[in-house]
């Protein structure tokens, strides 16, 4: 599996890793070197069944690799199902995991959706108790490879202490920088801009976010890294603007429509000390004139942001990362963008950018267009064999008609199930200074799919889709508005 900064990109399909026991033997004694958190008991438990399993089965032995879950891996509920996915050899063995069946693939990538079973002697893994354990046993004739993961669920004592000692209601909290969030429920399409140094009051938390109320009693949810708890003296008071987006007419309580600015394509406000300015987008892109029905993208400046990295992202079964593949989509995208005479910029390419830092990227690009590129996957206790098709996330008015025509022209291009063009409140959709979508052509997780995604030629049908999305999104927006 390839983890941390630098990565290459991977132009052709991956061989599916064929490590033999006397590598998985080196691995574990190599790891005993490099992770020094790994519990010692747990190196020498591993270490014994390579072991036994090299003297027992000789170098022919069944290999399993597993890509999902990873060691230590914190799961999001404590019981349930969840799947698992990564690869065997021989390809045609037969894959169990917490004694549930998974599905095989004919070069070895394997999906399961399979039980959470806990374990009841606590194992200690990155300073957490692990909790839960998958044993994964593959069989080829006479011969089997097992492997078992420890990972940590909510109810482990140490999340939950962790969570704890975070948790402190009703206290109030500084914001590190402005922030950009979504509301949701009967305000969902509505923004709010958390100035740097406001003050917002915690309502309760984990170790990752904390759920803030704002003076009016929305509740947002912010990370905890963007955070300060303090009582905060001699720090000037900044209370939240919320910014109401109902229709394609008004953005109260700051604009309305008018001759000169009959319709809104976005805004954008930043906080300034005590000040708070707004501008909003009055024409659907900045070049002059109007727009060459014959080469519509022609001077349209679009921004691709390729999801993911430093995080990768879903993982497939063959170790396919989704980071990797976004950029791969991204670049064929803007190619064909080019071509048409569009100017293209990437949020990111090889370098890593986090995703609380890709709004402020976007908006020093001011581009016309912003279209986030992902590929699925799913969550604890969601069944991803029952999962296919092609979702589409939109959040503001403005951005509706692009995810509509980008979404079909995925479904025609590529023939994929419609699982709905989705106004959904997430981080990527809630830029707000442009059109701003984000698109989930198929599952990565998912072998056949993976397998597609790791295909040029798949990959550049999807980008000519995009393409033809974002044109007739620009034919139909240009010949009925200004
Ligand atoms: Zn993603």
């Amino acid at each position: 599996m390839l983890t941390g900064a630098n990565f290459k990109i991977e132009e052709a399909d991956r061989a599916v890793p064929k490590a033999s026991f006397s590598g998985r033997l080196v691995r574990s004694l190599f790891s005993l070197g490099v992770h020094a958190d790994l519990a010692v008991s747990s190196i020498v438990r591993r270490t014994l069944i390579c072991v036994f399993f090299f003297y027992t089965f000789g170098a022919q032995a069944v290999t399993i690799h597993v890509v999902r879950p990873v060691e230590a891996e914190e799961l999001s509920m404590p019981i349930g199902f969840t799947f698992v996915v990564g690869t065997v050899s021989p390809p045609d063995s037969v894959v169990t995991c917490n004694g549930t069946l998974c599905d095989v693939d004919e070069d070895g990538a394997f999906l399961g959706f399979v039980p959470i079973r806990l374990n009841q002697g606590w194992l200690e893994r990155k300073g957490q108790l692990c909790d839960a354990e998958f044993t994964f046993v593959a069989r080829h004739e006479d011969e089997m490879a097992r492997e078992v993961i420890d990972v940590f669920t909510p109810r482990s004592p140490s999340a939950a202490k962790l969570a704890q000692a975070v948790f402190e209601p009703e206290k109030t909290a500084r914001v590190l920088r402005d922030q950009w969030v979504g509301l949701e429920g009967d305000n969902l399409g509505d923004v709010a801009l958390i100035p740097k140094d406001a003050r917002v009051q915690v309502a309760s938390g984990s170790a990752s976010n904390y759920t803030c109320r704002l003076p009016q009693g929305e509740e947002i949810t912010i990370s905890a890294s963007e955070l300060e708890t303090d009582e905060g003296a001699g720090v000037a008071e900044l209370t939240p603007k919320v910014f109401h987006i109902p229709d394609q007419t008004e953005i109260s309580p700051f604009w309305k429509a008018s001759a000169e600015c009959p319709r809104a394509w976005g805004f954008w406000a930043f906080s300034e000390g005590e000040h708070l300015d707004v501008k909003v987008k009055c024409s659907l892109r900045q070049a002059e004139g109007p727009v060459d029905e014959s080469r519509p993208l022609n001077d349209f400046k679009i921004c691709l942001d390729p999801g993911h990295h430093p995080d990768p992202g879903a993982i497939g079964p063959r170790g396919f990362e989704e980071r990797h593949s976004t950029l791969l989509i991204a670049h064929e995208t803007a190619e064909l963008l080019r071509a048409e005479g569009a100017e293209v910029e990437f949020t990111r390419e090889e370098d890593p950018l986090p995703l609380k830092e890709r709004h402020a990227r976007i908006h020093h690009m001011n581009p016309d267009i912003m279209v986030s590129i992902h590929n699925n996957s799913v969550g604890d206790g969601d069944d991803p064999r029952l999962r296919r098709g092609t979702q589409t996330f939109y959040l503001y008015p403005w951005s509706k008609p692009l995810a509509e025509e980008v979404h079909h022209a995925i479904l025609e291009e590529l023939g994929t199930q419609d699982r709905g063009c989705i106004q959904r409140n997430l981080y990527m959709t809630r830029y707000p200074g442009c059109p701003s979508i984000l698109i989930e052509p198929e599952y990565l997780i998912i072998p056949d799919q993976e397998k597609k995604f790791m295909n040029p030629e798949y990959r550049h049908r999807l980008a000519t889709a995009i393409v033809k999305g974002i044109r007739n999104f620009v034919l139909r927006t240009t010949s009925n508005a200004s």
